[in-house]
């Protein structure tokens, strides 16, 4: 059987930086765990305007639908700012994500230990936190027509319009499922059943999937009240299903529990391959920090978390994954912090290549 294949995308400013040393943790686990990947790389956003004049060549395009999964860095610069809106570094992750189709965006909220003051709710509020929002990306609010500003009278109306179909919640309700399957089996869907339509739609047919994943615990909330719950008492949950708007405005929320942007991974995730392996695309959910980039600061724990989604979710490595996440856990709890992780009292940052390598020893230390 061929090795499982990754295309790399590493992007612009501290994107390579940090995607450096995920590849040190690939080649770990192709040396010490004799798992083998065909990882390939390729350029996207303003390093492939530079190279082609486009942020996403075609042919970069054709091998991101061609492989298992896709591990991208972060696109974007200040020397791209006054570039055509048609050929911005961003527009090249927006053609990755509109045609590889991925409808279901995961968002953790993922809180170790070592880092639970950083956050702005109380310690044990947050402390062992875990949780996963899958988001609708492709359909809901954002693309519903009609759409537009309009002349009404003598005044001016803005409509959006709110619209799902039943298969396009039906696809993403199956992703939440599956996720939750391979989790603990524990699902919260959420959304407005008490006032829109949409929502008492949504609730049918999640209801519906349900019966197909008898093992799973499916709970319903109105999306207001999930907002307050998260905040009071998140670790309540486990998977939350959600629509693109209420996904938006949740998963930022819940993701700012656990402090640092630079911790942050995600994944967006497309109908399954022929495999079975869905088509994903794994990312941090940072930008390409200009202001740091080059200067060996950035923390390349989000781009590494997001990694460790790849092997669990397209790969079925799940326990390779929770065997990166504690090595990640082990580092932190023994101090080691990159410039953003420092708290008011200050401290001495490592590097991040430092980190990278800390993260391997801790890796090694598990065999
Ligand atoms: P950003 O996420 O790049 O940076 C915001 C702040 O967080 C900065 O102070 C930065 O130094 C810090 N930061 C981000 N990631 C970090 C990390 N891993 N370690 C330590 N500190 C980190 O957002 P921005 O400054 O608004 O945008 C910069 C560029 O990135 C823009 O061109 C923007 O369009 C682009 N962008 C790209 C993506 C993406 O590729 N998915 C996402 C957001 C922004």
């Amino acid at each position: 059987m061929s090795n499982p294949s990754l295309l790399i995308l590493a992007g612009d400013g501290i994107g390579p930086e940090v995607m450096e040393e995920v590849k040190k943790i690939i080649t770990w686990y192709g040396d010490k765990r004799d798992l083998k990947f065909d990882v390939s790389e390729d350029l996207v956003g303003g390093c492939a305007y530079d190279k082609h004049g486009t942020p996403l060549h075609d042919d970069t395009m054709t091998k991101a639908q061609e492989v298992d999964a896709v591990l991208l860095g972060a696109v974007g610069g200040p020397q791209y700012d006054s570039l055509d809106f048609s050929v911005k570094p961003e527009r090249g992750l927006l053609r990755l994500r509109k045609e590889m189709d991925l409808f279901a965006n995961l968002r953790p909220a993922q809180c170790f230990d070592a880092l639970a003051d950083f956050s702005s709710l109380k310690k044990d509020v947050v402390a062992g936190l875990d949780i996963m929002i899958v988001r609708e990306l492709t359909s809901g609010i954002y693309f519903g027509e009609p759409r537009g500003i309009f002349e009404e009278g003598n005044e001016r109306v803005g409509i959006n319009t709110q619209r799902y179909t039943e298969s396009e919640i039906d696809r993403v309700a199956r992703a939440a499922f599956e996720l939750a399957m391979k989790r603990n089996k524990k699902l919260c869907s959420m959304e407005k059943a008490n006032v829109m339509e949409s929502g008492i739609l949504w609730r049918e047919v999640v209801t519906e999937v349900g019966k197909d994943y008898p093992e799973v615990a499916l709970s319903h909330m109105y999306a207001d009240a999930g907002a307050m719950q998260l905040c009071r008492w998140p670790k309540q949950f486990d998977v939350i299903v959600t629509d693109n708007l209420f996904g938006d405005l949740l998963s930022d929320a819940a993701a700012m529990l656990t402090g640092s942007l630079g911790m942050l991974p995600s994944a967006s995730l497309g109908a399954p391959m022929e495999n079975g392996r869905p088509k994903a695309l794994y990312e941090p959910v940072h930008g390409s920090a200009p202001d740091i980039a080059g200067q060996g600061k950035a923390n390349p724990i989000a781009c590494i978390l997001s990694f460790a989604m790849a092997l669990r979710y397209s790969f079925d490595l799940g326990a390779e994954a929770e065997r990166l996440e504690a090595a990640i856990e082990t580092v932190l709890a023994d101090g080691a912090r990159t410039a953003d992780l420092l708290g008011p009292e200050g401290g001495t940052p490592i590097s991040t290549s430092e980190m990278g390598d800390a993260i391997v020893a801790a890796l090694e230390k598990s065999l």
